[in-house]
């Protein structure tokens, strides 16, 4: 009866209001197969009706439209350092959020206890439909947990899913530079992108045809720990993640924080670095653009083998603006073909604190409205849509 359903649905996510006509245009089904979908999916109370729309035999028709306050989207973006939790609607606008600063490296019980508490505080009495975690570490994606991850001490196979089970909702965990990519590709609609989260460590997410290139085990883009161009083999500087002569290790807020401290200034925090860029002092704005030079090298690479039409930084080094992308820029043309950065945008992301929130909720919409699992959701939800019934006009 409702089989295909989400194929409707997934009209509405993609082209926003639409008429009957429209969808049955779209969609090539027939009018009463449209009308029979159109009711299933306003009875869930998924679409709402609006009127207004164009005129068929002198009767206004309607037009529909996906009901992006039919449920919510808890979201948590967990960085090095801090988090940031958000209630996003089915479109993926963070309604409310906040942000609580925890070292991820103290482990899973402490910092997911605290993002429990702030999905409390922002719930409003709304129905959650999914939850979306980012972390900054790899993500195999399809069991949902962190594998090996460099920073985050005690998360190493951590079941994510399985602590926020007793919310009652589906679990998506992502890889918080995967997250931003999308919220970009999505928010800006840019396809064939690259985005860059430089923190305390350095992430990137692909975004090509519009599809995140997750690899074969979820490991694609970890960009941070591939070979900064600057080391040799003979005196790396030591990563992390156990390696040496890794680009993180000299281009990340963790490098540059060792750096500042040997140069004699106190920094202790990656806002510590861009307060200095801010205030000019010239140590920490030789050493910035330094690192945007060897994110360049990095980036450069990535551009001559996948095209990009975008690059998006984000992240809190993405604050010391021009000093880290003039460094990136002069890198990136420098290395590349002409053709390849013909049209080619290198910039910083606008969408602030809330661009791995907003990813995430878009992420975990996708799965729970996909095609295959949009039967699942209706049963779920059953009979609970408060919309009164559909006129078949
Ligand atoms: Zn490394």
């Amino acid at each position: 009866m409702r089989t295909h359903v989400g194929e409707v649905l997934a009209l509405f996510r993609e082209h926003g209001e639409l008429s009957r006509t429209e969808v049955i245009d779209l969609s090539g089904l027939s009018r009463s197969t449209v009308n029979q979908r159109l009711g299933a999916l306003h009875d869930a109370g998924l679409i709402t009706e609006i009127g207004g729309g164009e005129s068929t035999g002198g009767r206004p028709s309607s037009r529909f439209a996906l009901n992006r306050s039919r449920a919510v989207i808890l979201t948590a973006d967990i960085g090095a350092t801090g988090f940031v939790a958000a209630v996003c609607d089915l479109a993926g606008e963070p309604l409310r959020h906040t942000s609580r600063a925890v070292n991820v490296w103290e482990g899973p019980h402490p910092v997911l206890s605290l993002v429990d508490e702030a999905f409390d505080e922002l719930l409003d009495g709304e129905e959650v439909w999914g939850i979306g975690v980012g972390v900054p570490g790899p993500v195999e994606f399809a069991a949902g947990r962190v594998v090996n991850p460099p920073i985050m001490t005690g998360w190493d196979r951590f079941d994510i899913a399985g602590w926020f089970a007793p919310r009652g909702a589906p679990v998506v965990v992502e890889n918080d530079a995967n997250s931003r990519a999308v919220a970009e590709a999505r928010v800006r609609r840019h396809d064939n992108l690259i985005s860059l989260k430089v923190g305390t460590g350095i992430g990137s997410g692909l975004v090509f045809n519009n599809s995140i290139i997750r690899g074969g085990e979820g490991a694609a883009g970890d960009i941070g720990h591939t070979r900064a161009a600057i080391a040799d083999s003979a005196d790396g500087l030591p990563c992390r993640c156990g390696n040496t002569g890794c680009v993180e290790a000299y281009a990340s807020g963790w490098a540059l924080i060792r750096d500042l401290e040997l140069d004699g200034r106190e920094v202790v925090d990656v806002a510590g670095v861009v307060a200095l860029v801010r205030q000019a002092d010239l140590g920490a704005v030789r050493l910035v653009r330094q690192a945007g030079r060897i994110l360049g090298d990095a980036v450069a690479d990535l551009v001559s083998i996948l095209n990009p039409e975008t690059i998006v930084i984000s992240g809190q080094l993405a604050e010391c603006g021009e000093v880290l992308l003039s460094g990136v820029r002069e890198r990136v043309y420098q290395r590349s073909q002409p053709l390849a950065t013909r049209n080619l945008v290198i910039g910083v992301s606008d969408l602030g604190e809330v661009a791995g929130v907003t990813g995430l909720a878009l992420i975990t919409v996708d799965r729970i409205l996909a095609t295959a699992a949009i039967d699942d959701l209706l049963e779920r939800v059953d009979g609970a849509a408060a919309e009164p019934g559909l006129s078949r006009a």
